[in-house]
């Protein structure tokens, strides 16, 4: 598959599956074929030495929001996957909208698939949607590759990408039954939805209660029941919802949940007026709240943390004096998860094996991905160096994105990518793109 040869690399703080320890992982074609002591010794093309230096496995984020083809003045795959690898990310899974097509069909896939091809800096895997109307593409969709499907409760935003109903939930979910993937939504009620009474970011927040989200996550539950189907909840940001959800899995339901980095580090007081750079949905909450989420996180009734990387044109933000009412909703982090998920991690207790766990291991796991997110033989070669006493400030006219608008403008950050290897190979964005198309199951897509 590949021509990297042979490599071995060495770190004091390797960070395995079952922790962190001293290791050295030998390398051949790509994938990861002995793990050892610090002091392993293996003949190889490259030895590398790190070090004190940490080595994670490289991060999986199952949440970007790419729209290219159709949306490429948002974000595009040439420059969403260049921002990706230079945050330690080595493996994203774009979601089915905003691009033009949406990917509810298999041609639309395929259109997909022929504008990521030739330009993406790490490997890239692909959500299905699933829209009123479309559970007879599902079958075709699986077998072309989607890792799961995708589905909203309310309004996405985007005309050709209708919610389903509480009856379409169960009969799409049932249709997914069988196959394993997951059905991941958007949990947001529409009936707990309101106007904001006015332009201001309280407003916003008081008119996507943390109800919206219960009432739909109970839905997502009984569909779940039902269809015996495997459930996601994505972007969690209320966390009085936690106990519902760990009580289902209690109760044996197949559900998951991912919070996202904004939700973990910012809080609703501090959004000045007018600053639509912070606009999401569901909103960023309360500073209660967000301590909250982090006991979720802590105490495993949150599984994951993944982007949520969702741009659009500055225009569509409305800023300088954005209007929280009609600016459109979505974070711009892919490059800034890692660390700022770790500045507020490790300041809590968390060490890296907890990134390790919320960032790579769950999400590859929830793709399907079995040879992502570890440490491990067997798994693809994908490393990150990160030093995580590194202090920086955010400039987003230094970040990869497409657009440098970003909330965590100016704010100082702890730890930093320092190198980053792609199936055994070290990778910088700009080199040329050598990241894969990938199906469910790790294989090639339509391969
Ligand atoms: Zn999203």
């Amino acid at each position: 598959m590949s021509d990297t040869g042979t490599l071995l690399i060495r770190s004091r703080r390797m960070v395995l599956p079952d922790g962190v320890s001293e290791g050295a992982a030998f390398v051949r074609d790509g994938r990861i074929e002995l793990i050892g002591g610090y002091d392993l010794q293996q003949e190889a093309d490259q030895t590398v030495d790190l070090g004190d230096l940490p080595l994670l496995p490289g991060l999986v984020d199952s949440h970007v929001h790419v729209n290219e083809p159709g949306r490429t003045e948002w974000e595009g795959f040439a420059t969403a996957t260049r921002a990706a690898l230079a945050g330690g990310v080595t493996t994203i899974c774009d979601m089915p909208l905003n691009s033009s097509p949406v990917t509810t069909t298999v041609a639309a896939l395929r259109a997909k698939a022929a504008a990521a091809a030739g330009q993406c800096s790490v490997d890239v895997a692909f959500w299905g949607g699933a829209v009123p109307g479309n559970t007879a593409e599902f079958a075709g969709l699986l077998d072309a590759g989607v890792v799961g499907f995708k589905c909203f409760l309310s309004d996405s935003g985007i005309p050709e990408f209708p919610p389903l109903s509480r009856a379409e939930l169960r009969s799409a979910m049932a249709a997914l039954a069988e196959s394993g993937a997951p059905m991941i939504v958007h949990a947001e009620d529409p009936s707990q939805v309101t106007e904001p009474a006015g332009p201001s970011y309280d407003a916003f927040v008081a008119s996507r209660p943390t109800v919206a989200e219960r009432r739909a996550i109970e839905t997502v539950i009984s569909a779940a029941a039902f269809s015996g189907a495997r459930a996601h909840i994505v972007h969690l940001a209320a966390a009085d919802c936690a106990a519902l959800i760990a009580s289902a899995r209690a109760a044996g339901i197949a559900l998951s949940a991912e919070t996202c980095p904004h939700y973990l580090f910012f809080a609703a007081e501090e959004v000045q007026p007018g600053h639509t750079e912070f606009k999401c949905c569901p909103p960023i909450r309360y500073a209660v709240n967000r301590e909250a989420l982090w006991r979720a996180l802590g105490d495993g009734a949150i599984d994951g943390v993944v982007s949520d990387h969702s741009p659009c044109t500055p225009s569509l933000k409305g800023l300088p004096d954005g209007d929280f009412r009609t600016a459109w909703g979505g974070i711009s982090s892919l490059q800034l998860g890692l660390p700022v998920v770790w500045s507020v991690a490790r300041r809590r207790g968390f060490s890296l094996a907890d990134i390790a766990r919320w960032m790579s291991v769950f999400p590859a796991d929830l793709a399907g991905l079995p040879t992502k997110g570890r440490i491990a033989v067997g798994h693809d070669a994908d490393f990150v160096a990160f030093d995580p006493d590194a202090s920086w400030a955010v400039r987003g006219a230094d970040l990869l994105h497409k657009h440098s608008l970003t909330p965590y403008e100016g704010r100082t950050l702890t730890g930093r990518v320092t190198r980053v290897w792609l199936g055994g190979a070290e990778v910088t964005p700009d080199d040329p793109p050598r990241g894969r198309l990938l199906a469910r199951g790790g294989g090639p897509l339509g391969g």
